[in-house]
C-alpha cells in the first residue's frame, strides 16, 4: 500500500544555521519513522535573501528582474543542499532539487511569478525510491527555461503547490512562532495563538499584513482544500494552528485579530479639478501599469477643486509617482506628493457583520493614545486605518486590548525572542 505523504516547509530562521539545519534533519527523521513519505521545502537561511537584494542594489541602480531571479533563487539552493547533506549523514536517503528539477513551471513575471503547473514525474520517481525530497522553495522556471521567483515569502506557496501536485495529506509550515496569533506576537506580547482559522479569515489576515503565510499560499490551499498547519520548528509536540475550510458553527468572535502593514505608501494630488471623468483619468494609467490601489479618499470640493489621496504597496510608489506627475500635468492639477512613513492597521473579524460600534471603538481607543487617523476604509469583516508609522506598535497593542484579545498570562518576550530547540544536539 502507498504510504501517505506529508509536505513540510521550513522558513529562514528554522534553517538559519548549521545547528538549526541539523535539528530540522532530526525532525524529518522522526516524521519518517511514523511511516510517512516526506517532501521538504526550504527557504534561504535567515537574512540571505535580504543580503542578496542589497548586493544587487549596490552594484546596479535598477537591476533587471530576470537577473534578480537568478540571484535570489541561489539562497534556497544553498539550504536545500545543506539539509540534504545533513539527512544523508544521518543515513537517510535524500535528494535535493531546484525549482527546475522539481518541474515547477511559472509565468514570466520575474520576481513575482505565478505557478502554472508542476510536472511531478521526477519527484514521484524519487519518492518511490524511498528518498526524502528536499526542494529549494520560492523558485520555478518559465516557458523559456529561465529561473523565476514567486515573490517574498514564496516558499510557503511552493510547499502548498507541491502538496497539491503530489497528493499530500497535509502541508505543514514550520516557522519561528507557534502558529497564527491574534496579532504579530513580536509586536503584541499578549497576542493569543489561534487553534483553528478558516481559509477565508487567513486570507484576510495575510492580505492585511500577517506575513506568517504568503497570500498566494492561502489562496492555493483554499482552492484545492489542502489542510495547512502552521507550527513552530523549535517546540517539540507543537500543535500550532490548523487552517482549513470550516467556518465553525459557533458564534463568531466580533474581532479575531489585529493586523498591521508597514509596507504602504500614500500619494496625494492637490487641487484636482472636480469634474466627471477626472477619477478615471487618474486611476486608468495606474491600473494599466499593473499597480494596485488600496484606499482612496477625496476631500470635499472647494471652488471647483479637491484634494485626492490614495495608498498602494511601497514597492510600487516610484512607478506610481512617475505616472501621477504626468497625469497631474494633463488634468491641470496641482502638486503631487508622497508619504511612505505610514502603516495600515486593520481589525478583522467575521462577527463584525452583525455588530455595530466597531469603528467607534477603534477611533476612541486611538484618540486616547493621541494617534491621528489619516485614512479609513471599512468592509463587512474589517476596518482599516492609515496612521503614522511611528505609532504602529502602540496602535496595535491598544486595539488588541480594546477588543479584549489580550492573553492571560502573557507570553513573555523571552520565549518568543529566543526559542530554544528541545531536540538534543548531535
Ligand atoms: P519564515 O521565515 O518561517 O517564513 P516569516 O518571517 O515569513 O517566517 O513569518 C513568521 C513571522 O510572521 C513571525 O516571526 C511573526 O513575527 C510574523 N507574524 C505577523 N503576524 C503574525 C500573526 N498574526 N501570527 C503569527 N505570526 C505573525
Ligand atoms: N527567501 C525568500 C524570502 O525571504 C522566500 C521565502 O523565504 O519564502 O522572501
Ligand atoms: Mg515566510
Amino acid at each position: 500500500m502507498k504510504k501517505p505523504l506529508v509536505v513540510q516547509k521550513y522558513g529562514g530562521t528554522s534553517v538559519g544555521s548549521l545547528e538549526r539545519i541539523r535539528c530540522v534533519a532530526k525532525r524529518i527523521e522522526q516524521t519518517k519513522k511514523t511511516g510517512v513519505q516526506v517532501v521538504v521545502v526550504v527557504s534561504a537561511m535567515a537574512g540571505e535573501t535580504d543580503k542578496l537584494v542589497k548586493m544587487a542594489q549596490e552594484i546596479c541602480d535598477n537591476p533587471e528582474r530576470r537577473e534578480m531571479d537568478l540571484l535570489l533563487s541561489s539562497g534556497e539552493r544553498v539550504s536545500s543542499a545543506l539539509l540534504t547533506m545533513a539527512l544523508q549523514s544521518q543515513g537517510i536517503p535524500a535528494l535535493s532539487m531546484t525549482g527546475r528539477q522539481i518541474g515547477l513551471q511559472t509565468d514570466s513575471v520575474h520576481t513575482r511569478a505565478r505557478i502554472k503547473q508542476i510536472d511531478a514525474k521526477r519527484a514521484k520517481q524519487a519518492l518511490k525510491n524511498n528518498n526524502v525530497l528536499v526542494v529549494a522553495g520560492f523558485q520555478g522556471i518559465n516557458e523559456q527555461g529561465d529561473v523565476t521567483t514567486l515573490g517574498r515569502g514564496g516558499s510557503d506557496t511552493s510547499a502548498v503547490a507541491l502538496a497539491v501536485a503530489l497528493g499530500a495529506a497535509k502541508c505543514e509550515i514550520y516557522t519561528d512562532v507557534d502558529g497564527v496569533f491574534t496579532a504579530d506576537p513580536r509586536m503584541v506580547p499578549k497576542a493569543k495563538k489561534l487553534d483553528m482559522v478558516s481559509y477565508d479569515e487567513m486570507l484576510e489576515m495575510a492580505s492585511l499584513g500577517a506575513k506568517v503565510l504568503q497570500i498566494r499560499c492561502v489562496e492555493f490551499a483554499h482552492k484545492f482544500k489542502m489542510p495547512l498547519v502552521v507550527k513552530s520548528s523549535y517546540i517539540e509536540g507543537s500543535q500550532g494552528t490548523l487552517i482549513s475550510k470550516e467556518d465553525s458553527n459557533m458564534e463568531q468572535p466580533l474581532v479575531s485579530g489585529i493586523m498591521y502593514d508597514k509596507n504602504q505608501a500614500k500619494i496625494t494630488l492637490k487641487e484636482v479639478p472636480d469634474q466627471p471623468g477626472i477619477a478615471a483619468n487618474i486611476f486608468e494609467p495606474i491600473a494599466a501599469a499593473g499597480l494596485s490601489v488600496d484606499m482612496i479618499i477625496q476631500n470635499i470640493s472647494a471652488e471647483g477643486h479637491t484634494d485626492l489621496s490614495f495608498t498602494l504597496g511601497r514597492e510600487e510608489l516610484d512607478e506610481a509617482m512617475v505616472i501621477m506627475r504626468k497625469v497631474a500635468k494633463k488634468i491641470r492639477a496641482g502638486n503631487v506628493s508622497s508619504d511612505s512613513k505610514i502603516s495600515k492597521i486593520s481589525i478583522v473579524g467575521a462577527g463584525m457583520r452583525s455588530h455595530s460600534g466597531v469603528a467607534a471603538r477603534i477611533f476612541k481607543s486611538l484618540s486616547k493614545e493621541k494617534i491621528n487617523i489619516l485614512m479609513i476604509s471599512t468592509s463587512e469583516i474589517k476596518v482599516s486605518c492609515i496612521i503614522e508609522q511611528k505609532h504602529t506598535k502602540a496602535a496595535v497593542n491598544v486595539l488588541h486590548k480594546a477588543f479584549k484579545l489580550d492573553n492571560k498570562p502573557s507570553i513573555t518576550k523571552k520565549t518568543i525572542k529566543k526559542p530554544k530547540p528541545k531536540i538534543k544536539k548531535r
